[in-house]
Order: structure tokens, then C-alpha cells, then sequence
């Protein structure tokens, strides 16, 4: 509690002390987390019509309900995914220096973006849980960036942050390079309920948070996770996601 006021107060020191700048390129913006108006109009966000399951987006509407392709062929096995960004090379280097540096004020306001995206999904979360990071990755990244997107979220929600909700079973490796089927393989039964959340898991719907939605086999073994403890629903909402050529 301490912790969080004295971290507050010293975000508010340092915003009035350092210019606000663009998220994406360093410019200086007139306020924090927001981006210049160079770098604005090239970021794409995910608008609808979308797929109702996986919140891809369609070229022409299809009306009310509908689902891509791909949902059809195979269900995923989480009921609802919403994504903010597109992910390409502009919302990659949003991401990347995200994922890799320090820049920790950029959660709050892709939170925010995030939070407009996933309001549907929001509005229903019980609990609001990052994807995992292993533990030798956060140690080598120092921080979780799914947990500081979860937490930007949970500003937005009746839900409970649940930080620790999921828990790494087993070392993965990289998803990187890997074909959807590898994946499904690479990352199955990586993830397990932390014991200390089997009562309050229980009949919940749960909103997983992550950076970037690729296949969705990350989301999908946290989800199977998820349900071999009993929860209701499990919706997915990220910064970005890849959207493939159809
Ligand atoms: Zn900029
Ligand atoms: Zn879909």
C-alpha cells in the first residue's frame, strides 16, 4: 500500500519534472501516454466488424454473430479474444521497447487502449490474471509485461487483479519461429493454477491479459489450465494481435 503511494508520488514527480513523450518515437507530447501526431495516424486499431470469438477483424461485414474461418474450423478453447492494436512494424516497436526496456508509463496507456477494446469483455471479468512469464525470463526482463498491462486494465474494472492466478509448470523456450501445431505442443501443460487461487477460481470468469495474441497457443494452454480448475469463462484481451493475410 506504502509501496504503491510512494511509486505514485514518484510518477508524479518525475511527470512534472520530464516532458511527456510520443510512445512510439520520443517526441515531445503534450501529455503522458499518448502518442505524436506523426506516429497517430499509423497505428491501425482493431475496429469492427470482428469474428466473435477471436475479434479478428473483417473486410466486409457478415453481419451480427458471425465467425471467421478459422473459429469455425477449430473453436478455441477461450470464449471471447479482443486485441487494441494491429500487430506490424509500427505496433512492434511499441511492443518491443515495451517488452525489453524500461519504459514500465507506457502500460497506462495502452491500458487504456485496451480497456476500449475489451469493454465488452470487461464489464464480465471476475478476475483479471497476466499470462506468466518463467521465471529465469523475468529474470532476465525484470518484469512481467502482461502483469503491467493486467494491472493498467484492472484500473477499468469491477474485476480482481489475480497477478499470480497462473504459474509456469515447466520451461517452454521461445514460441518464436515455431508453426501453430509446434506451439500447441511446445507450450501444453506449461501452465498450472497456483493452489493458493483453487477456491476463489472456481465458476469465475477470468480475462487473461498478454501482449500480443500470435496463434493464441499461450492463451489457449492457460485456458485449459483454467478450466481443469473449474472456472465459467475464460475471455483473452491483448495490446495487439497478428492478423494473417487471409
Ligand atoms: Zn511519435
Ligand atoms: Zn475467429
Amino acid at each position: 500500500m506504502l509501496g504503491e503511494w510512494c511509486a505514485t508520488a514518484a510518477q508524479r514527480l518525475l511527470d512534472s519534472v520530464l516532458p511527456p513523450l510520443c510512445l512510439a518515437c520520443n517526441e515531445i507530447v503534450a501529455g503522458p501516454g499518448a502518442l505524436c501526431a506523426a506516429c497517430w495516424p499509423g497505428f491501425r486499431f482493431v475496429a469492427p466488424p470482428l469474428c466473435l470469438r477471436c475479434g479478428v477483424p473483417f473486410a466486409e461485414d457478415p453481419g451480427p454473430g458471425a465467425q471467421c474461418g478459422a473459429c469455425l474450423g477449430r473453436p478455441p478453447r477461450f470464449r471471447q479474444a479482443r486485441a487494441a492494436l494491429v500487430y506490424d512494424d509500427r505496433s512492434r516497436r511499441l511492443v518491443l521497447p515495451f517488452k525489453h526496456g524500461d519504459r514500465t508509463d507506457m502500460a497506462r496507456a495502452c491500458g487504456r487502449w485496451m480497456a476500449g477494446a475489451g469493454s465488452e469483455l470487461l464489464a464480465e471479468a471476475e478476475l483479471i490474471a497476466p499470462v506468466p512469464l518463467h521465471w529465469r525470463r523475468l529474470f532476465t526482463r525484470r518484469y512481467n509485461q502482461a502483469l503491467l498491462l493486467a494491472r493498467s486494465v484492472s484500473r477499468a474494472s469491477q474485476g480482481r487483479l489475480a497477478p499470480d492466478l497462473l504459474r509456469r509448470a515447466r520451461w517452454t523456450g521461445s514460441q518464436a519461429g515455431l508453426k501453430a501445431q509446434e506451439r500447441r505442443t511446445n507450450v501444453r501443460r506449461a501452465f498450472e493454477l497456483h493452489p493458493r487461487w483453487a477456491e476463489a477460481v472456481r465458476d469465475k470468469t477470468v480475462l487473461l491479459v498478454d501482449d500480443v495474441l500470435t496463434t493464441g497457443a499461450t492463451v489457449e494452454a492457460c485456458t485449459r489450465a483454467l478450466e481443469r480448475g473449474g472456472v465459467r469463462h475464460v475471455d483473452v484481451l491483448t495490446l495487439a494481435r497478428v492478423i494473417r493475410a487471409a
